[in-house]
This record gives C-alpha cells, sequence and structure tokens, in this order.
C-alpha cells in the first residue's frame, strides 16, 4: 500500500470526532475495498487519554464482524493527536500489530487540523499518500 484513497466528508469525519473528543484522543476503524475508505467506525478510547489510545477488543471484534459481513475490509486504524503533531508516537509505532493497514494520525495541534497516513512495519514508519475527492452524488 503507497496510498490511500478516502473522501473529503470522510476525512472531515475524522476531524469532527477528533475535536468532540479533545482533549481526549479518539480512535477509529476505516474500512474499504483495496486501498479505497468507504465506512467509518468510531471507536471508544478506553484510555481516555490525552497522549494515548486503546481501543476495546470487544467493540473491535463486533466492527470487524460488521466489516466482514458488509464484504469489506479493515482499510485503516485512525486516532487524533490533540496536542502533538500528526506522526505516529513512540507508542503507536510499538502498538502497530498491522502491517498491511495505514495508520492515519488527524492533528489539533494547530489551527488548521493536519490529517496524515502511513504504514509502519517492524518499526519503520513510511508515509503513505492520502488520495481525496469529493464522493459524486448518485
Ligand atoms: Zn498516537
Amino acid at each position: 500500500m503507497k496510498s490511500i484513497k478516502i473522501s473529503r466528508q470522510h476525512i472531515d469525519r475524522l476531524i469532527q470526532h477528533a475535536r468532540a473528543g479533545a482533549p481526549e484522543e479518539v480512535c477509529g476503524i476505516l474500512a474499504g475495498t483495496d486501498d479505497e475508505v468507504s465506512e467509518v467506525f468510531e471507536m471508544a478510547n478506553t484510555e481516555h487519554s490525552p497522549v494515548s489510545y486503546f481501543m476495546d477488543p470487544k467493540e473491535q471484534f463486533q466492527v470487524m464482524k460488521a466489516i466482514r459481513e458488509m464484504g469489506l475490509r479493515m482499510v485503516a486504524i485512525y486516532h487524533s493527536h490533540p496536542a502533538s503533531e500528526a506522526f505516529p508516537s513512540a507508542k503507536d509505532v510499538r502498538l502497530a500489530f498491522y502491517d498491511d493497514l495505514a495508520y492515519i494520525i488527524i492533528s489539533l495541534m494547530n489551527d488548521e487540523p493536519v490529517v496524515r497516513a502511513f504504514s509502519i512495519k517492524e518499526g519503520r514508519v513510511e508515509e503513505l499518500k492520502i488520495v481525496t475527492a469529493w464522493m459524486e452524488c448518485p
């Protein structure tokens, strides 16, 4: 995966989620096909922390089941950094267990939110290109 496709609407939804949860970090799962996101699942941050997040394994299991039933796959995990830059923390890197997922970080550190995507493999962080486009209205 070198890039990830997310509509502008979905990006805005992630930013809204991050703002609603600040000053705590928020997290969630993005599902879709291949590298294209079509569904956003907001998850609880069980740590209720301004500097880290952890998903409830039970909730995560249910969401992964729902994703499978929709015929989709997990494309990315997102979380917010209310007061730091949009780059994985040492803990984010240590806890990145999925080689084939994108890790999206929403930073609210500056007035203008910053959203960036990364792949994290064996401790190596590489930035992924985010391709955005407005979804066509049917
Ligand atoms: Zn983080």
